[in-house]
C-alpha cells in the first residue's frame, strides 16, 4: 500500500483519466488529469 497525503481523485481513482465505455480513455475533467482531488479539505 502506498500512502499519499494528497487526496486521490474519486472519479478516476488517481489515474488521471477515465475509461470510456465506447473504448479509449479521456482526461479526467474532475482533476484535469492530475489524479488528485484539487480540493484541500481539512
Ligand atoms: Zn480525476
Amino acid at each position: 500500500m502506498k500512502k499519499t497525503e494528497s487526496t486521490v481523485c474519486p472519479y478516476c481513482e488517481g489515474n488521471g483519466y477515465v475509461q470510456l465505455l465506447l473504448g479509449g480513455s479521456e482526461t479526467c475533467y474532475c482533476c484535469s488529469g492530475k489524479g488528485t482531488d484539487s480540493k484541500n479539505r481539512k
